[in-house]
């Protein structure tokens, strides 16, 4: 464009462009690289040096070079760009070629082996390019220049169908077969970009159904896959920044609003839908043949297991469940689930980081070099710090299940590789019995390095401190389910005055025991009674409320005595198990199916714009004891959803009145919120907007999870400040 020769070098720490011309081009020429970067790209700045040049011809790029003591970014994955899409009709070479991509789309860290990101260092490697694929990649005004997965109808890695019947390939024939299968009522086996999905309409109740059965996933909402931003909004609420996340090349499941049913099976009865966009080739191809505009698009994986992302296992667990399997001859070197987002407060809360945001690295204020966080033990990712940066993992799951412990091994190995990272320091939970904190035990001894073990909640506020780049001390708010204490407890409800070093517990929610301890997670009404049976005792008539009424008295008169005796009851402060104890109360979830649920079908119950709420007192702890006995007087003429939403409510001003008390002792203005409660979108936002008319500044994680997938995060930042390497 502007006639400058020179020469541009993919370097491991940036990359470094040598051009010869006068001053005022070489400026103009800078500002419009920042100017026409794809929309996927992240310019973070740019440096100008003058230097004598002579010699270039023309421009090219040269090879990059390995400096292994410096690490470049690795791009995330990336959804089909609508150029290619347009090529899909127009390009000779690539019509109806469902592996299209160019140096703006297509699949990155899921195919990624090694660095510098070359052809050669990912799963694309195998696929010889074709002279015209070679012409494209070698040709610096091409849209395909330097694409390393660049491929065509005639070199490129293809799609393969099997089902009891057939196997073949033959993109035109697969279409047909899929989309006549899906129209049907039966479902399919997918192989996406970071692992196999299970696919099928998503308005056919039957075929929902015996998708849920088949893949043994009792209630938990299936997220589903729309044909364009149009279907999008018939069957959902959507704001501007909904829609700009949904449409954003990072492609994400969207938490929205419902506005028309699905199968109602697909969200178990909840307001809300999981919701995504096309970000394959195939799935665009497919919607131009599929009679529905909405598909079921589930991880392919059992209760708590990873993603499958292995052909021949997807052949074997898979193939039983859907009948059919469409898979490709490309490896999925890294497995990513699909993320999950929802805009709270007009901000991205991250519920599940994976595809599109991994591994994209926080920066920090502060260095973290060599320094690796094991993180928590549910939605566990571990993070690894290099110079002021902090690289989380992909979403590694639930470590209490092998084939996932297994995977979350796998990764940390991967992950050194990677990104030629050497441990000089290990942090990880408090919790003895994580399995996080035995592999940073084990790796400790194996390394000979400090390890630090960090407070959950603790960890929850640093998270949200370090990416918005507080290092001060703060009023930090934990509202979460379980972490453990150190008086041995189960905390969860944490408000802490810490900075990124330590922290004081200024107070918590009223300790509750849990009847059963984990059991008591899964049987929400075992938490309805602990908390009515501490504040009111015999004076209750439980048999007749909606959390008992499925329960034998037998049971109840049981758990009453593990609390009296206190057989295998901690204590709890965790807010999560206040919120499950009023969503059992009120009989929206004696018994939950999912994670989560108790508190999900509450705040799902609202529909009600009251402000009004119930009395509290807060003391040496919050106590919820006049909140109870309210809730049970409005259950006789009130309904689910004013009761819901004078709960929240009141834990919103509870939380907003302790707040106050501590800016009063401390003069502490700023207040970080973070934990699994705050994905409450109601109880976040009511809380915000109490905040802010109290003249608070307030914080909340962005970039990684508010619940335990941020974790490794703050513990990374912990660990490194404690050690002296942060300052
Ligand atoms: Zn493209
Ligand atoms: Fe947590």
């Amino acid at each position: 464009m502007y006639g400058l020769n020179g020469e541009v070098d993919n370097r491991t720490n940036g990359v470094l462009i040598k051009v010869d011309g006068d001053a005022e081009t070489v400026f103009k020429f800078r500002d419009q690289i920042i100017e026409l970067s794809p929309a996927a790209s992240q310019v973070k700045s740019v440096e100008v040096i003058e230097k004598k040049v002579s010699g270039f011809k023309n421009f090219r790029i040269v090879r990059s070079k390995n400096d292994v003591n410096q690490v470049t970014e690795i791009s995330p994955d990336i959804a089909v760009c609508a150029d290619c899409i347009d090529d899909l009709s127009y390009d000779p070479k690539r019509i109806d070629y469902p592996f299209i991509n160019c140096t703006n789309c297509g699949p990155r860290f899921t195919i990624i082996e090694g660095l510098p990101y070359d052809r050669d260092k990912t799963s694309m490697r195998k696929f010889k390019m074709c002279s015209n694929c070679a012409s494209e990649y070698h040709d610096v005004i091409d849209r395909r220049f330097h694409a390393q997965p660049i491929a065509c109808n005639k070199c490129g890695p293809i799609y393969t169908y099997t089902d009891s019947e057939v196997t073949f390939s033959g993109i035109e024939e697969i279409l047909s077969r899929i989309s006549a299968r899906i129209n049907e009522g039966k479902s399919v086996a997918v192989k996406g970009m970071g692992g196999y999905f299970l696919m099928c309409n998503a308005l056919d109740n039957n075929a929902v159904s015996e998708l849920r059965e088949k893949k043994h996933r009792d209630s938990k909402p299936f997220a589903v896959l729309f044909r364009d931003i149009s279907s999008v909004r018939e069957y959902c609420f959507t704001d501007a920044a909904e829609e700009n996340e949904i449409m954003s090349w990072r492609r994400p499941i969207l938490i929205l609003k419902q506005k028309k049913n699905l199968a109602s099976s697909v969200n178990s009865g909840l307001d809300t839908i999981g919701s995504m966009l096309p970000y394959m080739p195939l799935h665009h191809m497919l919607f131009k043949k599929l009679k529905t505009p909405v598909v079921v698009l589930t991880s392919g994986n059992f209760f708590n297991e990873p993603i499958i992302t292995d052909d021949i296992t997807a052949l074997n667990h898979l193939m039983p469940v859907t009948g059919s399997i469409l898979s490709y001859n490309r490896k999925i070197i890294n497995r990513t689930d699909d993320s999950v987002v929802r805009i709270i407060g007009g901000n991205i809360s991250l519920i599940r980081r994976s595809r599109g945001y991994v591994p994209t690295p926080v920066d920090l204020d502060c260095n973290v070099d060599g320094t690796i966080a094991l993180g928590a033990e549910q939605k566990n990712s571990f993070c690894i710090g290099r110079n002021k940066q902090a690289i989380m993992s992909q979403y590694i799951g639930d470590l209490k299940t092998l084939s996932t412990y297994e995977f979350f091994k796998e990764s940390i190995e991967r992950f050194h590789r990677l990104f030629f990272f050497k441990p000089q320091l290990i942090a990880c939970d408090l919790h003895p019995d994580y399995l996080s904190t035995a592999y940073a035990e084990i790796f400790e001894k194996e390394l000979n390095v400090p390890l630090v073990k960090v407070q959950h909640h603790h960890a929850h506020i640093a998270s949200c401190m370090a990416e918005n780049r507080i290092n001060e001390k703060v009023i930090g708010i934990s509202m979460d389910g379980t972490g453990y204490g150190p008086d041995g407890h189960t905390w969860g409800s944490e408000f802490l005055i810490a900075d990124l070093k330590g922290f004081t517990r200024y107070t918590h929610f009223d300790y509750i025991p849990m009847p059963g301890g984990d059991k008591a997670v899964d049987e929400p009404w075992r938490m309805a009674l602990s908390y009515l049976y501490k504040y009111f005792g015999d004076n209750i008539d439980y048999e007749v409320l909606p959390a008992f009424r499925s329960v034998q008295p037998t049971q109840i008169s049981l758990v009453r005595e593990m609390i009296d005796k206190g057989i295998n009851t901690p204590l709890t402060s965790g807010a999560g198990r206040l919120f499950d104890a009023a969503s059992a109360l009120i009989g929206l979830c004696p018994v939950s199916g999912f994670d989560s649920e108790a508190p999900m079908r509450l705040e799902s119950a609202i529909n009600s714009t009251t402000e009004s709420h119930y009395p509290y007192e807060i003391g040496t702890t919050v106590i919820f004891a006049e909140t109870f006995k309210a809730v049970i007087d409005d259950m006789r003429s009130q309904d689910v959803s004013f009761i819901s939403a004078k709960f929240h409510n009141t834990v919103a001003l509870a939380i907003a009145e302790v707040s106050e008390r501590m800016r009063r002792e401390t003069s502490i203005n700023k207040v970080v919120l973070s934990g699994g409660v705050f994905q409450n979108k109601y109880l976040l936002e009511k809380l915000i907007r109490i905040l802010i008319g109290k003249n608070f500044y307030i914080y909340t994680n962005q970039l990684v999870p508010a619940n335990d997938g941020g974790v490794s995060l703050g513990q990374l930042i912990i660990a490194s400040k404690n050690i002296g390497l942060c300052v």
